[in-house]
């Protein structure tokens, strides 16, 4: 399976394990299976609160979690200051206690002002900071001291609605200074080292939702990722990713870590290509083709989207006369999967495929392989058509 293929797994927490107070459908069940074969890591930016918070919630939802199991933002920053300075180090400290524990774990000693000679300044989301502790950080930093930050997100999220983040913290002390600190977190690739590091192994899939923060990050530490379609950002936002944050696998749940991922899609990539503005997909199995010839889907007609019928991905191709237009992927009960563009479907709905036997498809390996050609036509130059998608898409 999937999982088996790296020592260790990195999991986001929002949009993968839990949304808000409920666990993700089937997350509990898998992350338990996969903890038995793999080490498992959450990795967050949140470091104003201690692992065993986090682990306590995550227990909560019935998974089992130790906050040995927990990466912070505040463990990357800590970490990365252990690599740069000795034990004994005195560090202005402007943070919560998750920031303070991590800190003195790494035999670094937080300090609270000036005057007591740190070599660096830390920030960490606090949410009883206030101007004095703020002041005296902007001092430091005008000393010339370097100047870390945990994480730098803008917001967080609150049972009361969108919050000041971290970054927004650190935006008050960069606008008194004119610095920028350096950040261990999400989306930069340290908290990611310090938890596959933390588990003794060597490579380490990462799961998360946000392809600008999991994804991004995991691909800057120079790890596998894998979107998992749970959360935030969905198939339309990893086809229009930048390639830095386009992830090696699309996952519908946390499920198809279970599975055999890497060869199906493998399977299914061969079977596909970008032709005459359509992406043609060829069942491996079968050998039957589809693309431009697809029939209309029963009841349908040709452009509409079917109702109650799975919409698996939505593509930007371009056809051989110029226009550009999307292709919409879905398998078929004779087991044919089937993109098709046309000019005439290009500025409408999609021309789709019905797929009823969709559910038993191994769709994951579909969907990434799908992704893996788009990308490729779009890096060659294909135009993309920036129109709303018609109906509901899956997210
Ligand atoms: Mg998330």
């Amino acid at each position: 399976m999937l999982a088996e293929r790296y020592d260790a797994l990195l999991f986001d927490l929002d949009g993968v394990v839990y949304t808000g107070p409920d666990p993700v459908p089937g997350a509990v069940k898998s992350i338990t299976a996969l903890r038995e074969l793999r080490p498992v890591r959450y990795v967050t930016n949140n470091a104003s609160r201690t692992p065993e918070q986090v682990s306590d919630q995550i227990s909560a939802l019935g998974v089992p979690c130790t906050s040995a199991e927990v990466t912070s933002s505040a463990h990357a920053v800590a970490e990365l200051l252990r690599t740069r300075y000795p034990a004994g180090t005195p560090v202005l400290t402007v943070g919560g206690k998750g920031l303070l524990t991590a800190l003195r774990e790494r035999e670094l000693e937080p300090v609270g002002t000036l005057d007591e000679g740190p070599a660096a300044a830390v920030q960490g989301f606090d949410p009883e900071v206030s101007w004095r502790r703020l002041a005296e950080l902007a001092a430091a930093v005008h000393s010339g001291i370097p100047w870390y930050a945990s994480n730098l997100d803008l917001t967080i999220p609150t049972d009361r609605g969108i919050m000041p983040g971290n970054g927004s913290l650190a935006a008050a002390v960069t606008n008194a200074t004119g610095r920028q600190p350096e950040s261990a977190g999400k989306p930069e690739p340290a908290i990611f080292r310090t938890a596959l590091q933390d588990t003794g192994g060597s490579t380490a899939l990462v799961i998360g939702d946000r392809l600008d923060t999991d994804i991004l990050g995991g691909n800057r530490a120079g790890m596998d990722t894998a979107l998992v379609l749970t959360g935030v950002h969905g198939l339309a936002d990893a086809l229009y990713a930048p390639e830095a944050q386009r992830p090696r696998y699309i996952l519908r749940s946390l499920r198809d870590l279970q599975e055999d991922l890497d060869q199906r899609i493998d399977q299914a990539y061969a079977g596909m290509t970008v032709a005459d503005g359509a992406l043609r997909m060829q069942d491996a199995a079968s050998g039957a083709g589809a693309g431009a010839d697809a029939a209309p889907a029963p009841g349908g007609t040709p452009g509409a989207v079917v109702p109650g019928h799975a919409r698996e991905v939505t593509a930007a191709v371009g056809n051989s006369a110029g226009t550009t237009g999307r292709a919409a992927v879905a398998g078929s009960s004779s087991g044919t999967l089937a993109g098709n563009v046309t000019p005439e479907s290009a500025t409408g709905a999609p021309a789709l495929a019905d797929s009823p036997g969709l559910a038993d498809r191994p769709d994951a390996a579909v969907l990434t392989a799908a992704l893996r050609r788009c990308w490729e036509a779009l890096d060659a130059g294909v135009a993309i058509d920036e129109s709303p998608l018609p109906g509901s898409w899956p997210r």
